[in-house]
Order: structure tokens, then C-alpha cells, then sequence
């Protein structure tokens, strides 16, 4: 390609607009084009990325078994009321109707549809396993589409989705999936970790890994453990809990007056006691119920355990108008002893405390000595808390180290749950009907796209992995006016293509310095410069983006050595 062809409207300056270095080099290297909030041009040079991506994707899954198709994406109501997902999913979901009043759905994710076509289409116990998938857009209304490509309302995925005959066969489809997602991620040059993840409402036994593109922009928080290979989001990380061996003895519980000590700080060193020997109280609103919550003081509720605990829908912490209808203190006095008409559940830690200090439900007073159990009653005892950085791993009791990772792909075991609700079954050996169990496996293409950017940039710009580069060599004649050094450009640059390898021709009149700040800015992984000296010496530069690394070669092995260059990128998937 020449540049002089190229739409790439590059802008100097980063859009104010975007926030991630992502979104701001595809912005300003002229990838994207925004069109409306969380909707998104690819231009050429996005779209070439997106298109190695989506051949790195494709092999894998076609190696796992996987079989493309390509469904719709706008999907009958029917089939989500079937499934009972129309009222859940709430508004992200895009919905419309036609002239005839019927409504639909935009897919956000295409489990019913692919339910109901494997249903009517396959019927046998010898059809089965089956793997199907497609890459195409996504819909969702994001309540906060942001971050560029990294949260979009239209967005690119690859979905597939496994039918087997039971459990086993799951167990197998989804360890495959494992492995050719692993494959893909390392394929595009990307440091990632699969991590177990949270099941949300399917809930259960339910398996699902999340992959972690690791980065520090990245919006999810991940453990691991050094030792094993234990890691976790830590919305789904589990916490170790050892009752104490040898208990304190509980002492009386006394109501003490604790004026304008509202948080756990103020009142710990108010009352003289660490953090940890307070119990923290929160309400929270759990669909239409007040609910109250203890958490020792020191540590964080985990929101998503306690709704998965609670089985409810939807959860907010409560307002102090909330608090106040529960216990006169308001938000900063609450604690379990004389709280007002609400289920009370705490983290198992709670329940080890002996002489804890909590909220006594009055302005400006507490009670230490709390014993629970004793002192008040609790609806449930679970682990509700966050996990923290140094905790030991719940599998070897090495620290956890903890690090933010951008969630590229999710593998999930869905068990029976839409083949029950759409009954989608197969004739055994027997003729016996059976229910199909069901996995579901998704890559965000465009999302990994800008994962790649976030871990591979420098302040000149992307520097893209070779494997997933919007082309592997840009062609640059430092003068234009120089025919010999266009000339010997342009032979390069034939050559070159011939070879298959996928080059870029900057054939503009502008300065040297712009070009090859350009050049870095869009991140192509070598630059082969013919330069002033040229005519003189026979030489041309090649320049590796990654690491600045400089090659002086005569003309005639320039071929040679950017064959050498790219295979060894590609073995060592940089
Ligand atoms: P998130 O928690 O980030 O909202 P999700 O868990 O809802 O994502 P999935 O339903 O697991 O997403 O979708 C599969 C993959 O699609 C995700 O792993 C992610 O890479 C991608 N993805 C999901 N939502 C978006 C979005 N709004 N924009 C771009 N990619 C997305
Ligand atoms: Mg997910």
C-alpha cells in the first residue's frame, strides 16, 4: 500500500475526549473514527488489525472443531421471554420493533438464537458434540460506553457455543476452548492470564475463566498466586478464613459515647482499637428489600458474592434517608445490636470477633464488647469479603499478588440452563430424549484490539505485535527528491510484496522527521529507511519499533533480513 493512497487522517494533537492511551492512539494514528457515543469507524489500518485478529481467531477455532456460521443479529422477543432473559438483561439491551408492532432485540450475545437454531436442525446423539460460532457485531447499551473500543455499544465478538451430550462432553468442549483461547492470545503477541471467574446468575457449578489481558489501565482486578497457578477476578476470589485457635473471652457489651466518630478510622483510634476489632455495618438495597451487612472493619464487602449470596437482582448500597428508616443513627452509627426490622448477614470473619466495637443505632454512641452470636442474631454466615493483596492463596497459602487485567474473552459452562428453558434436547443410543449441555465462549475482537495498545505503546506511540500489525514493514525514502532513493523505495517496496510480505510505501512528499514520527506513531514493527548516505554506500536502515534496534544491510539482503526479523518475532510472539 502507499501512503499517498491511504485514508489515515492522523491528528497531532490526543483528543480530549479520550481518556486511555488506547483509545487516544487510535484516535490520533487514525485507526478509528468515532460516529456516535460507543459506535465506531474502523478505518484501513484498524481494519487490517481487526482482519489479522479475526485469521488468528478463526484458525484456533476451527482447530478446536468450531464450525462458522453466521446468525442475525436482530433476534424475535419471543425467543428472550422463552428464556426469560427479555425482562432481566434491563437496558442494555437495544430493542425495537417492526411496523407490525412485533419486537425484537439488537444480539448482545446470541445464546437463545443459537439455541433455537440448533434445536430445530439437530437431532441425534451422533451429531453431537457440536461447535458453531461466528464473528460478528455485538449490541449493548452500555450505561457507560467509554474507553474507545474498550467498552463500545456496538462491538465486534466471536461468539461459539457447544452442544454435548452431557457433562463429560462439556468438560471436554470447554477444556478445548481453554486451550484455543490460550493459543489466540499468545498467537497475538499478548501477556495474558486465564482467570477463574464469576458465574453470576447461572451461578452453581457452573465453571467459567475469564482471559486477562494484563494492564495497568485495565478496568478488572485480578489475583494470582506465584506458586500454583491459582488466579481469580477478584469479584470470584474466595478468602481463607481460620477461626482463631484460642478465642478472647467475651467480656460484657457496654454502650460507650463516641461524638462525631463516624467512620471506622475516626472511631478506631477515638476508642483505641485497630481497625480490624470493629465491625462495619452496611445497608444496602437488594431489589425492594433493606438488607444490612457486616464486614470486619478493615476489609471490604465483595458486592458481587453478596448478590450472588442473596440471589437477588439488583443491589445499591442505601441512601442515608434509607439508613435512617433502619436505625436512628443514620449511615454513620449503624451496627447489628438494635437495628430495625432488616435481615442481618455477615462474613464468616464476623463471626470470630468476640469483643468487637460496632454502631450502637444512636448519634454520636458505639458498643464494644459486641460478641456475635451473643449480642444479636444473624439471617446468614457467608464469605462476602474482597480479597486482599498478600492474602494467602487459597490452594498453597502463598501470598497473592494482585494485578489489573483487561477481560478479552470469557469461557463459560452454561450446563442446561437455556436447552431447559428452550428445550433443546437429542435422541440418545436409546431413542430417549436429553437435554443438550451447553457451553458458551466469547473473544471481544475490537476490545482486544485496544488490549493490545494498552500493553504494547511508547510515548511515540503503538507498537504492535508483529503478528497482529496493521502491516510489518513501512518502506520510508528519507527525500523525495532524491529519484534514487525513490526509486530504490519503490524496488523494495515490490519486492517486498512479492514476497507476501504486507508493506507500507511512505511515498509523501514531507519531511524525513515526519514521516518517521508517523511511522512510530502507527507502530509498524520495522521501518526500512533509504537514506542520504544511499547512493554512496549501498546501505539501507532497517529499524525495529519495539526496541530501537538498528540493522545497517547492503540493498540486496534487506529481503533476507526482514524475513529473518519477522519469523523470529512471530516465534517469540513479540
Ligand atoms: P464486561 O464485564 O467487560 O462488561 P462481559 O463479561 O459483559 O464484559 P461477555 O458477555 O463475557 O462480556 O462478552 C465476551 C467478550 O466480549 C468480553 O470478554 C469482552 O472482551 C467483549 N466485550 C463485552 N462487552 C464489550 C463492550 N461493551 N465493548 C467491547 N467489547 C466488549
Ligand atoms: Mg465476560
Amino acid at each position: 500500500m502507499r501512503m499517498t493512497q491511504l485514508l489515515m487522517p492522523t491528528l497531532r494533537e490526543t483528543p480530549a475526549e479520550a481518556e486511555v492511551v488506547s483509545h487516544q492512539l487510535l484516535l490520533r494514528a487514525g485507526f478509528i473514527r468515532r460516529s456516535s457515543a460507543g459506535v465506531y469507524h474502523y478505518l484501513p489500518l484498524g481494519q487490517r488489525v481487526l482482519r489479522k485478529i479475526m485469521a488468528i481467531v478463526r484458525e484456533e477455532m476451527d482447530a478446536a472443531g468450531g464450525q462458522e456460521i453466521l446468525m442475525p443479529i436482530i433476534q424475535p422477543a419471543e425467543l428472550w421471554l422463552e428464556s426469560g432473559r427479555w425482562h432481566v438483561y434491563g437496558e442494555e439491551l437495544f430493542r425495537l420493533k417492526d411496523r407490525h408492532q412485533r419486537e425484537f432485540c439488537l444480539g448482545p450475545t446470541h445464546e437463545e438464537i443459537v439455541t433455537d437454531l440448533v434445536r430445530h436442525n439437530v437431532r441425534s446423539y451422533r451429531d453431537l458434540p457440536l461447535l458453531v460460532y461466528q464473528i460478528a457485531n455485538k449490541y449493548r447499551d452500555e450505561r457507560r460506553p467509554r474507553f474507545g473500543l474498550m467498552r463500545g455499544r456496538e462491538f465486534i465478538m466471536k461468539d461459539l457455543y457447544s452442544f454435548d451430550r452431557d457433562e463429560a462432553g462439556l468438560e471436554e468442549s470447554y477444556h478445548h476452548m481453554y486451550t484455543a483461547y490460550s493459543n489466540v492470545f499468545r498467537r497475538c503477541g499478548l501477556t495474558f492470564r486465564p482467570v477463574e471467574a464469576d458465574a453470576g446468575a447461572i451461578g452453581g457449578t457452573a465453571g467459567t475463566h475469564e482471559f486477562m489481558v494484563l494492564a495497568n489501565s485495565g478496568e478488572a482486578l485480578v489475583v494470582y498466586c506465584a506458586a500454583c497457578d491459582y488466579a481469580a477476578n477478584v469479584e470470584k476470589a474466595e478468602c481463607s478464613f481460620e477461626p482463631p485457635v484460642d478465642p478472647e473471652l467475651p467480656l460484657a457489651m457496654t454502650k460507650v459515647a463516641t461524638p462525631g466518630q463516624r467512620t471506622i478510622a475516626e472511631v478506631a483510634s477515638f476508642l483505641q482499637v485497630l481497625p480490624a476489632e470493629t465491625i462495619k455495618t452496611m445497608v444496602y438495597l437488594a431489589d425492594d428489600k433493606l438488607i444490612a451487612v457486616l464486614i470486619r472493619g478493615d476489609r471490604e464487602i465483595n458486592e458481587v458474592k453478596l448478590l450472588n449470596y442473596l440471589g437477588c437482582l439488583d443491589l445499591r448500597l442505601a441512601t442515608e434517608a434509607e439508613c435512617q428508616a433502619v436505625s436512628a443513627g443514620g449511615a454513620g452509627y449503624l451496627g447489628p445490636v438494635g437495628l430495625k426490622d432488616v435481615p442481618v448477614y455477615a462474613d464468616q470473619e464476623v463471626m470470630g470477633m468476640m469483643r468487637a466495637v460496632s454502631g450502637a443505632n444512636e448519634p454520636d454512641a458505639h458498643y464494644v464488647n459486641v460478641c456475635p452470636g451473643r449480642d444479636f442474631a444473624v439471617e446468614g454466615v457467608t464469605d462476602l469479603r474482597l480479597v486482599q493483596s498478600g492474602e494467602p492463596c487459597p490452594h498453597c497459602k502463598t501470598a497473592l499478588t494482585t494485578a489489573r487485567g483487561i477481560e478479552v474473552g470469557q469461557v463459560f459452562k452454561l450446563g442446561i440452563k437455556y436447552s431447559k428453558a428452550l428445550n433443546c434436547t437429542y435422541l440418545d443410543e436409546k431413542g430417549q430424549e436429553q437435554l443438550m449441555v451447553m457451553g458458551c465462549y466469547g473473544i471481544g475482537v475490537s476490545r482486544t484490539m485496544a488490549a493490545a495498545i494498552e500493553q504494547n505503546h511508547d510515548a511515540d506511540g503503538i507498537i504492535w505485535p508483529v503478528a497482529i500489525a496493521p502491516f510489518q514493514v513501512i518502506i520510508v525514502p528519507v527525500s523525495t527528491k532524491d529519484a534514487v532513493q525513490v526509486q530504490t523505495a519503490a524496488d523494495i517496496y515490490q519486492e517486498l510484496n512479492r514476497e507476501g510480505f504486507e508493506v507500507l510505501l511512505d511515498d509523501r512528499a514531507e519531511r524525513a522527521g515526519v514521516k518517521f514520527k508517523d511511522a512510530d506513531l502507527i507502530g509498524i514493527p520495522f521501518r526500512v529507511t533509504i537514506g542520504n548516505k544511499y547512493a554512496a554506500d549501498g546501505l539501507v536502515e532497517i529499524k525495529v519499533r519495539k526496541n530501537g534496534e538498528q540493522f545497517k544491510v547492503p540493498r540486496t539482503e534487506v529481503r533476507a533480513k526482514i524475513r529473518e526479523l519477522i519469523q523470529h518475532s512471530l516465534v517469540h510472539n513479540a
